[in-house]
């Protein structure tokens, strides 16, 4: 069975509804949804330079974080749109916390140099932003199919002309006049995320077997603090950023503090530098997590903003009000993806990506905390802007079916890529892996597993959440982005170079 619409959208987190939302009125648009993916799940909060910042402030310190490897122009066009998309999220019904004057409630997090994340339900952000934009992309009419996608179709031009539907084991054809790629980060590659099981980074690997480009692989974001819960796979409760930023601390087991000296902002540095620091701990003392204490907040502080926290900490049985608590790095983000230019466009005609499974360049070398949901909402609406403007005709004419492969060994995947494209990289370690992962096919997660691995096999300096420990250093000559594609075996290799700043 086939059916026709104008575009598809596949993801139905922050990014994918906000252009379903921006395209609602002009398109008929359908999004294609596994399930919830990262967005109900962001605790911390939504970064904007709100009443009396300085957006130019929250670029740098976007930069800062990025470790001066982010795109300047995409940022700027982050930071100076991002207002006015939350405070269209707001017109839309999205409740974020207040003061008493009735001002919008800012935190501070890690890498931020004011407190400029605002937040909602505490510490339940991002399951307030998913309601509101369900809600009013549910009130536009545009429908949702939950089904996964599993290919994508081709014209024998070269454009991406629909989509492969699997519903009820059943595969379904899209023909579309455009796709968007909204399918968040790669967590479930990795053996251990904060991320839920419907995020495995598909849209990397549709995107590659469409022909386009991937950059900035080797940048996997890992979150200094998940919650150590014993378990050592799937998704881990995150602790968020925030509560260090009302004033916790890290600790390790003899009670010593880990940030102090180690960096101007200590707790408060840019995540790269807390989860390295948590990870040298843990090494040094052959321990498998550290401590974070927030027994110096008010009690009350800490039930009001972080409701989300305090209960995955009862499941575990610990109390974050009156005890320390037992937290691991974690992978949390890509900050790379798929290429795309400002607009989401990738080099694919036809074919378009937004969100986390984006590279715009905005993160840089490490993702700038609470700038994810602001990218989801500022780059959603560019591409639909782009899309309601300029959507490409309909075209007739003869197509094939790239369909994924299945994976072979899922489990052996992500132990391999959990192993040697962790916090602390080598050489040594990189290229085994690539050999260990050439004998596991080319389905959708050897082939993201893969795409990590080559891309920070070839980069020998660490800068950002890349780090190798025999190229400890920033390295000039690696000033450059690496680029990604599909070899002749259909496996994804390092085939370009772009000068930083091109992303
Ligand atoms: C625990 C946690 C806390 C976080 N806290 C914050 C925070 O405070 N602030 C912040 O800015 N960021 C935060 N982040 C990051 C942020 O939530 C994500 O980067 C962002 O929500 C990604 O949005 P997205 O729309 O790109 O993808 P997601 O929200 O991950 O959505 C991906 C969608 O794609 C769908 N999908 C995937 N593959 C397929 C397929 N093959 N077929 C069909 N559908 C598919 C999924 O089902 C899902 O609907 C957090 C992340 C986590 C996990």
């Amino acid at each position: 069975m086939t059916r026709a619409v104008d575009i598809v959208v596949i993801g139905s987190g922050v990014a994918g509804l906000s252009a379903a939302l921006g395209l609602a009125a002009t398109r008929d648009v359908l999004v294609i949804s596994a399930g919830d993916g990262s967005t109900p799940w962001a605790q911390g909060g939504v970064a904007a330079a709100y009443g009396g910042d300085d957006p130019l402030d929250h670029a740098h310190d976007t930069d800062v974080a990025g470790a001066g490897f982010c795109d300047p122009r995409n940022v700027r066009a982050l930071v100076e749109e991002g207002p006015q998309r939350l405070a269209e999220l707001i017109a839309h019904g999205a409740r974020f916390d207040r003061n008493a004057d009735g001002s919008l409630s800012r935190t501070l997090e890690g890498g931020h140099g004011r407190p400029r994340v605002v937040h909602a339900g505490g510490d339940a952000t991002g399951a307030e932003v998913h309601r509101a934009l369900r809600s009013a992309v549910q009130l536009a009419g545009v429908e949702t199919l939950h089904g996964r996608t599993v290919g994508l179709v081709k014209s024998d031009a070269g454009r991406v002309v629909g989509v492969l539907v699997e519903t009820g084991g059943e595969v379904t054809q899209i023909d579309a006049r455009a796709v968007v790629l909204a399918t968040g980060g790669i967590g479930n590659a990795y053996l251990a995320s904060t991320n839920p099981s419907s995020v495995r980074g598909d849209g990397i690997a549709l995107a590659l077997r469409a022909g386009a480009s991937l950059v900035d692989m080797e940048f996997v974001q890992f979150h200094p603090t998940a919650l150590f819960t014993g378990d050592t796979s799937g998704q881990l409760p995150l602790v968020t950023e925030a509560v260090r930023g009302e004033g916790a601390v890290l600790r390790d087991a003899e009670g010593r503090r880990i940030m102090a000296g180690r960096h101007p902002r200590a707790d408060l540095a840019p995540r790269d530098v807390v989860a390295r620091a948590i990870d040298a701990t843990m090494r040094r003392d052959g321990s498998s997590h550290v401590w974070l204490d927030a027994t110096g907040i008010a009690a009350e502080v800490l039930r009001e903003r972080f409701p989300t926290v305090l209960a995955s900490c009862a499941r575990i049985g610990v109390d974050l009000v009156s005890e320390q608590i037992p937290v691991a790095p974690a992978e949390h983000f890509l900050c790379g993806g798929v290429r795309t230019d400002r607009d989401g466009a990738t080099d694919v005609p036809g074919l378009y990506a937004v969100g986390e499974v984006a590279a715009t360049g905005v993160h840089g070398a490490n993702r700038l905390a609470s700038n994810s949901l602001l990218e989801g909402l500022v780059f959603g609406r560019r591409v639909a802007t782009t899309l309601t403007l300029d959507l490409p005709v309909a075209i007739a004419g003869r197509s094939r079916e790239l369909l994924l492969d299945e994976d072979r060994e899922p489990e052996r995947i992500r132990a391999i890529l959990t192993k040697y494209a962790g916090i602390r990289r080598d050489g040594a370690g990189l290229n085994a892996a690539v050999d260990e992962l050439d004998a596991l096919g080319n389905g959708p997660l050897a082939t993201v597993a893969r795409s990590v691995v080559v891309a920070a096999a070839a980069r020998r300096d660490s800068r950002g959440c890349h780090w190798r420990s025999d190229y400890p250093g920033v390295d000039e000559r690696w000033n450059e982005h690496l680029v990604v594609r599909l070899d002749e075996d259909g496996r994804p290799a390092v085939r370009q170079l772009l000068p930083s700043g091109t992303c």
